[in-house]
C-alpha cells in the first residue's frame, strides 16, 4: 500500500479553501483546468489583450487555462505557442514544449517555432516551486521574470505586449522599473479573482522601445585596418 500524504494544518486550510472558492467551481463548470482562466480574462476584458490573428507565446502555460482562454479569443486565426516545466495537454491550436524556460533549449524551441516572424502578446504567469524562504523565493521569480522580458523585448512587434505575474515586495520595484525601460506604457492590474490575501498583482507593458543597436566603437577597428 502506498505511504498517505502527511496531513497538515496548512494543507487541510488550503484544500478547504480550494473546494469552496467560487472560481475553482465556476472553471470545473466551464470547462477551465483551472481558475487562473479569469486572471486572464479579467484583463482581458478591461485591457483587450486578445485578438484573432495573433502569435501568442505562453510562459508557465501547464496545466493550460490561459491557452484555452487564448485559443478561445483567436478563433482558429493565429497561434499559441506554450512552455512549462509540466505537461499541457493537448490542445488545437497549441504548440507546446516541456521544459525549463531558463534552459537554452527552450529559447531554441521558440525560435525555430517562430523563425523570423515576430510575437503580437507574451504571457508569463510562472511561478517556481515556493521554498517557504521569501527573500530566495521572490529572488528565483524575479529570475524568471528577467528572462521573460529580455525575450518579449527581442520578439514583441512594435504594438505588442507583455503580461507578467510578480508578486509584490522585495524585487518588485526595480522589476517595474526595468519594465518602464522597456515599454512605453506600463501598469499594474490585480484581478477580482486574484486571491486578496495574495501580494499577486500582473504588470502589462504595451509598446515595446525599440532596441539600440550595440555600439561599435569605430576608433577600434579602423586603427587596425
Ligand atoms: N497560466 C497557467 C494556466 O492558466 O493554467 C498556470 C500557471 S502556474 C500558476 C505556474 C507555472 O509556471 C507552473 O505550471 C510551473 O511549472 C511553471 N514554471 C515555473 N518555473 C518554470 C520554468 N523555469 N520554466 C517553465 N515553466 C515554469
Amino acid at each position: 500500500m502506498g505511504q498517505k500524504p502527511k496531513r497538515t494544518k496548512s494543507g487541510s486550510a488550503w484544500m478547504h479553501e480550494h473546494v469552496t472558492d467560487p472560481y475553482v467551481k465556476k472553471a470545473q463548470l466551464d470547462g477551465y483546468r483551472s481558475r487562473a482562466a479569469y486572471k486572464l480574462l479579467d484583463i482581458d476584458k478591461r485591457d483587450q489583450l486578445l485578438r484573432p490573428g495573433m502569435t501568442i507565446v505562453d510562459l508557465g502555460a501547464a496545466p493550460g487555462s490561459w491557452c484555452q482562454v487564448a485559443v478561445q479569443k483567436l478563433k482558429k486565426q493565429g497561434r499559441v505557442l506554450a512552455i512549462d516545466l509540466l505537461p499541457v495537454a493537448a490542445l488545437p491550436g497549441v504548440d507546446s514544449f516541456e521544459g525549463d524556460f531558463t534552459e537554452p533549449e527552450a529559447l531554441h524551441w521558440l525560435e525555430e517555432k517562430l523563425k523570423s516572424g515576430q510575437v503580437d502578446l507574451v504571457l508569463s504567469d510562472m511561478a517556481p516551486n515556493m521554498s517557504g524562504v521569501m527573500l530566495s523565493d521572490q529572488a528565483r521569480h524575479y529570475e524568471l521574470c528577467e528572462l521573460a522580458l529580455e525575450f518579449a523585448v527581442d520578439w514583441l512587434k512594435p504594438n505588442g505586449a507583455f503580461l507578467v505575474k510578480v508578486f509584490q515586495g522585495v524585487g518588485f520595484e526595480g522589476f517595474r522599473a526595468q519594465m518602464r525601460l522597456a515599454f512605453g506604457q506600463v501598469v499594474i492590474r490585480k484581478p477580482d479573482s486574484s486571491r486578496d490575501r495574495s501580494n499577486e498583482v500582473y504588470l502589462l507593458g504595451r509598446n515595446p522601445h525599440k532596441r539600440e543597436p550595440v555600439a561599435v566603437d569605430a576608433s577600434v577597428t579602423s586603427s587596425q585596418d
